[in-house]
């Protein structure tokens, strides 16, 4: 493993005063801050995928040191710990400061293959970023960020990666639903890695602030580090950074649809710049076709960030983004054309996957996908099990019987009607294209066999709380190849149950973690 680097606080101007206390931290981009010891830390879960990408040394899951570091009970060697200063819209209102108020960066380390990678510990003490919170994780939502960051990679999904899961062997307090009766939780560290964190409310936070030369140093610094390809210094420098966030966005969310993830919390602060899922909080999955589902109980009401309206909140945090770089631009118009063409945009990305999804190579009939989500969602019918089902058919002689497993409900009469007429359309379109072999090869590398559904993940927790960690393990496992069909592993890939359907901490979610 190469030694620690540190680009993002050696580049940018930061508060090397290493007071953690709660502050406005103006005219810096970072804050230098320790990371608060905890008593008992033990390695619960680790990626062996990633750790390999990082060149880490062999054995280094048993090697004190590693627990020393991952845990921020010793400062790894070379690394100088610091705290991000972003704001951010939360629910679309300006939140002013928020900042890493428990994320740790440890600095950057190259990867095997020459890239920087920063390791950030979530969890691991305040920052001055903490305004009234404790710098703490619950265990609960550090499995679920750690497992679905490394599931999402997996499925090739853009992302931030999971090294570790550490217990700390301390307790939280958590009101978890909002009710006035907090519990005491056991805590623990997710180590985060990504070429970046930086999120839209990295640029927001210096423009409310009118903190010009700040923000341009830090969109240099962004396109010369990670935009390789543009001209860091041309004048038009940061229309192109805004062209470029604005395409991963439209990818991103395309690819967040595809696989029916929900990320429940699409704040700016949330919303990654290299266009990574970043941030795994009150997130979900749609288990039968549902646009209006969202995880977040917070949200519930709103229903700003549910599934269905997903492009529509990118496309306006994407606004928030071109309208914080704006002071280093002349003109205003090109901007809001860019940002005009969003909508554009992601409409292609998504037409291609959900294309793919159906076998086809092109979509000539976009009615076929209106048509198909119209009796998805009265018949209640699971996203995932379907598509899969859709593989198995033979176009020359459908048979509606093989798609039982995905209905919540048995369909009636005229529901099966409705379906055959679609499979009959579907089955011309198919036939009509290209040879079944590529439909079936595209089909399955656009469909996966499992996602960590809720209330597997919530089954993994109840688990693992009791410190059984077997099923986590499994379903960790069973991610690491997500389109492959795995035999013995059945039960992982089932509707959700009945129990699951409104069970808290499995389909509702709250934001406490
Ligand atoms: P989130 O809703 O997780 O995106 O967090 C919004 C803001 O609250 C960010 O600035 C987080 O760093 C901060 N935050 C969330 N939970 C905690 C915590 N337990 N301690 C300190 N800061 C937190
Ligand atoms: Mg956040």
């Amino acid at each position: 493993m190469s030694t620690f680097a540190h680009r993002y606080v050696d580049a940018l101007a930061g508060d090397t005063s290493g007071d953690s206390r709660r502050r406005e931290v103006t005219g810096a981009a970072w804050s230098q801050v320790t990371p608060e010891p905890v008593s008992d830390p033990t390695l619960l879960a680790h990626s062996p995928q990633l750790a390999a990408e990082l060149g880490l040394p062999a054995h280094w899951t048993s090697d004190q040191d590693w627990l020393a570091w991952l845990s921020g009970n010793e400062i790894a060697p070379g690394s100088r710990p610091y705290a991000m200063n972003y704001g951010g819209h939360q629910f679309g209102n300006w939140a002013g400061q928020l900042g890493d108020g428990r994320a740790i960066n440890l600095g950057e380390i190259r990867d095997v293959k020459g890239t920087w990678q920063t390791l950030q510990l979530k969890g691991a003490g305040p920052t001055p970023y903490s305004r009234t919170a404790d710098g703490r994780a619950v265990l609960r939502s550090s499995i679920r960020e750690f497992l679905c960051s490394e599931a999402m990679y997996h499925l090739g999904i853009p992302t931030t990666r999971a090294l570790s899961l550490v217990g700390t062997g301390e307790l939280v307090e958590r009101d978890m639903f909002y009710d006035g009766r907090p519990t005491m939780e056991p805590g623990a560290i997710v180590c985060r890695v990504a070429p970046s964190f930086l999120r839209f409310g990295n640029y927001q936070i210096h423009a409310a602030r009118q903190e010009r030369d700040l923000l341009a140093e830090l969109v240099h610094w962004t396109i010369s580090e990670h935009f390789p390809e543009m001209d860091a210094d041309a004048p038009d420098a940061p229309l192109h950074l805004i062209e470029a966030v604005l395409s991963r966005t439209a990818e991103l969310v395309a690819d967040w649809m595809r696989v029916g993830f929900v990320h429940g919390v699409m704040n700016t602060d949330n919303m990654s710049v290299l266009g990574l899922t970043i941030d795994y909080g009150p997130y979900g999955w749609i288990d039968h076709f549902d646009p209006h589902f969202t995880p977040n109980t917070t949200d519930a009401q709103s229903c700003r960030y549910v599934f269905g309206n997903q492009p529509r909140v990118a496309h306006w945090n994407l606004a928030q983004f071109a309208q914080a770089l704006l002071p280093l631009l002349d003109d205003v118009a090109p901007v809001q054309a860019l940002v005009d063409s969003f909508p554009r945009q992601f409409s292609a990305a998504y037409q291609k996957r959900m294309a793919a999804k159906l076998g086809l190579e092109t979509l000539h009939d976009a009615e076929l996908i209106s048509d198909l989500f119209a009796w998805m969602q009265e018949i209640e019918t699971d996203w995932t099990l379907f598509f899969r089902a859709l593989m198995n058919f033979d176009p020359e002689d459908p048979d509606v019987r093989l798609l039982d497993d995905a209905f919540y409900a048995p369909p009636s009469m005229s529901d099966v009607e409705q379906i055959m007429d679609w499979m009959t359309r579907w089955s011309e379109a198919v036939l009509d294209e290209d040879d079944q072999e590529s439909r079936l090869a595209r089909m399955s590398r656009s469909n996966p066999w499992i996602i960590p559904r809720n209330y597997l993940v919530f089954q993994a927790i109840e688990a693992a709380e009791k410190g059984d960690m077997a099923l986590l393990d499994d379903l960790f496992d069973a991610c690491r190849t997500p389109y492959d069909v795995q035999e013995g592993r059945e039960d992982l890939v089932k509707r959700r149950p009945e129990w699951a359907r409104e069970q808290p901490g499995a389909s509702m979610l709250s934001c406490s973690s």
